[in-house]
């Protein structure tokens, strides 16, 4: 099964896109990872990545396009689930050319929760592991003792522009995967356990 991920910064895919993957045998392919590790090797895609997702603005779909076609070689081009791609209609019309999606998977928040939600959110260097500020009683992963940090682009600021792109070049892509009969969307603002319960009833 080939999966899309959908949903605004903060709306949990990388939090479901981990539980996905343990209970299911589907490859994890995260842009926004895969940029995160080009920028820690200091890689040319990554110094030039670094430069966009610090405003919080999309990385050019060439640069992004490039890294998901090896990515999707990597997986055999099956049983896969993007998260974080596509995040505009080209991105989409470029995948539609590449591989066939069975099922697109729409996690419904409501925007106004999501500045906090983002700002004060933690991931694992090691894992990661993604847990609010609020939960955390130390720098130290609860899951796998790694460290835990703050992305660059989870100030208020960079947030702010991350939730317009959002709604301006990604949200289209709801009406994009209707229109194809792959979209299913769930209830984003219940605890992780119940999103995730609901996500299980949509891949059986
Ligand atoms: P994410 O971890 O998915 O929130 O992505 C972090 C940042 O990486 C985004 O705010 C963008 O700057 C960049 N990025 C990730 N995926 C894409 C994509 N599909 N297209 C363009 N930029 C992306």
């Amino acid at each position: 099964m080939n999966i899309i991920l959908l949903g605004a910064p903060g709306a949990g895919k990388g939090t479901q896109a981990l539980r996905i993957e343990e209970n299911y045998r589907i490859k994890h392919i995260s842009t926004g990872d895969i940029f995160r590790h080009h920028m820690r090797q200091q890689t040319d895609i990554g110094n030039l990545a670094r430069s966009y997702i610090k405003k919080g603005q999309l990385v050019p779909d060439e640069v992004t396009l490039k890294i998901v076609e090896i990515a999707l070689e990597d997986a055999g081009k099956i049983n896969f689930m993007l998260d974080g791609f596509p995040r505009n209609i080209n991105q989409a019309k470029a995948l539609d050319g590449l591989v066939a999606i069975d099922k697109v998977i729409n996690i419904d928040v409501d925007l106004k929760v999501l500045t906090d939600r983002i700002c004060g959110r933690r991931n694992c260097m090691e894992c990661g592991y993604t847990a609010h500020v609020s939960t955390l009683s130390d720098g130290v992963c609860p899951k796998c003792g790694g460290e835990m940090y703050q992305r660059v682009d989870d100030q208020e600021d960079t947030v702010r522009s991350r939730l317009e792109v959002y709604t301006a070049q990604t949200a289209p892509l709801i009406e994009y995967y209707e229109a194809q009969g792959k979209l299913a969307s769930v209830n984003g603002m219940g605890a992780p356990d119940e999103v995730f319960a609901e996500i299980r009833k949509v891949l059986g």
